[in-house]
């Protein structure tokens, strides 16, 4: 995870060079674009349908990767669950559908129906295809540290990464805490987690400056499309975008700290209600650019920040020409939609100076921690936008860092509150160089 990434920035800081994806590139015929998700519930914990029934929705939607990332736990070891009433029926009759009658295993438990759930390696072996569709292994830890939800998802991992529920500690110290984790199994393992924070807005949990300081983060969810994720902020608390933008100006411009990368994800726990809705399946995903599909070759590019977040516009290019400083995106058209291509960013010496915000009292008396107010206008500011299938952006060199949002006039999948997104776009990541 960090080690090396940390390393790398410093070498490039040194030679004064480029930071973040060294050279994603669409023209390279070694690299292909992988579809994936990387936030996703089963039975295993509050999802509601089994682990195969959840990776075979993925697989049969064009997508080769997926993880699950269940709530404190990894889908190892045999594990027999109770299903609720309105479960059993959809969960039964759709397996069964799928894979014939007695795939599922079942039970009777004081009168009550539970079924045994598939292990990981179980789901791989009906399941994967090489080069064609892969399961990573991953978690979603989930703690409350202090009453804060804070809940982060490493991704590649083969051990449980264990953290006490509730603790006394504050939201800093538990994000360092879930990253030695993470950063201890990469070490032992030898392969890399791409460690990326869910959800901040979710009960406003974190804020722009706690990311900033969270020093191994590599992504952060800018885009959940489960309930009550806030991604476009309150109306009082700014968007996941704007805290997005504020801690890699915080971090790159003072901390000498990589960017952390924007990833988008469906965060699934409902199967029965329908797709393309609000915590269902399909509406939010990554784009990763890599050699090959295996587990390793995904998360090392997420960690180089080669990919892309999407809720529904793809890409045919993503190309960042270091030498001359381009950063070039192309659209794959779809029929009646109409794009708009806009490069955002922060400027070097845009300041740092910020108004704080009061805290938000919640319904249980907790108080909640608010970004600051940055009024420096260079902060994920606008440098240039344009209507069309294709746009490329000069950097001058007063850019801190550039990256592209791709608006569409498609509508979302899902529209829940009138804090919702009204249009399908795509995210690029940070890049930039340092003098
Ligand atoms: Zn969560
Ligand atoms: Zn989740």
């Amino acid at each position: 995870m960090m080690n090396a990434r940390l390393k790398t920035f410093c070498l490039l800081a040194v030679s004064c060079l480029f930071f973040s994806a060294t050279c994603f590139s669409s023209e390279r015929d070694d690299l292909q674009w992988f579809r994936g998700n990387t936030h996703t519930h089963t039975l295993w914990s509050d999802g509601d349908d089994l682990p195969e029934s959840a990776a075979d929705w993925y697989k049969s939607h064009g997508y080769h990767f997926l993880v699950l990332s269940d709530h404190n736990i990894l889908s190892r070891g045999e594990k027999w669950k109770t299903l609720r009433a309105d479960q059993a029926l959809p969960v039964l009759a759709k397996a069964e559908k799928r894979w014939g009658k007695g795939h599922v295993e079942t039970r009777l438990i004081d009168g009550k129906k539970q079924v045994r759930l598939m292990e990981l390696d179980e789901v791989r072996e009906l399941l994967e295809e090489p080069g064609k569709f892969i399961m990573i292994e991953g978690l979603e830890m989930t703690t409350d540290p202090s009453g804060y939800s804070v809940h982060t998802n490493p991704m590649n991992i083969s051990a449980l990464l264990e953290v006490e529920k509730n603790s006394d500690r504050t939201v800093q110290e538990e994000l360092a805490l879930h990253e030695s984790l993470v950063h201890r199994h990469e070490h032992k393992t030898g392969n890399p987690v791409f460690w990326q924070a869910n959800h901040p807005n979710f009960k406003f949990a974190i804020t722009g400056e706690q990311l900033a300081a969270a020093r191994g983060l590599e992504g952060v969810e800018i885009m959940n499309s489960s309930s009550n994720c806030f991604n476009l902020g309150d109306g009082r608390r700014p968007s996941v975008e704007r805290i997005w933008d504020i801690a890699n100006t915080i971090r790159l411009e003072r901390e000498g700290l990589p960017p952390i990368y924007g990833t988008a994800t469906d965060d699934t726990h409902d199967y029965h209600i329908g797709d393309y809705v609000m915590n269902a399946p399909g509406t939010s995903w990554v784009m990763v650019q890599a050699s090959e599909l295996t587990a390793n070759a995904i998360t090392a590019a997420m960690q180089e920040g080669q990919f892309y977040a999407t809720t529904g516009v793809i890409l045919s290019k993503l190309v960042f020409d270091e030498r001359n400083r381009r950063l070039t995106v192309e659209v794959e058209e779809q029929a009646g939609v109409n794009y708009r291509i806009e490069f955002k960013g922060s400027l070097k010496n845009a300041s740092l100076e910020f108004e704080p915000v009061d805290d938000v009292i919640d319904n249980k008396g907790l108080a909640h921690p608010v970004t600051g107010h940055y009024p420096d206008a260079g902060i994920g500011m606008t440098f240039h936008e344009t209507e069309g299938l294709k746009a490329a952006y000069q950097l001058s060199g007063d850019e801190l860092y550039v990256r592209a949002v791709i608006h569409s006039d498609a509508p979302p999948y899902f529209k829940y509150d009138e804090y919702s997104d009204l249009e399908q776009k795509a995210w690029t990541q940070p890049v930039g160089w340092r003098d």
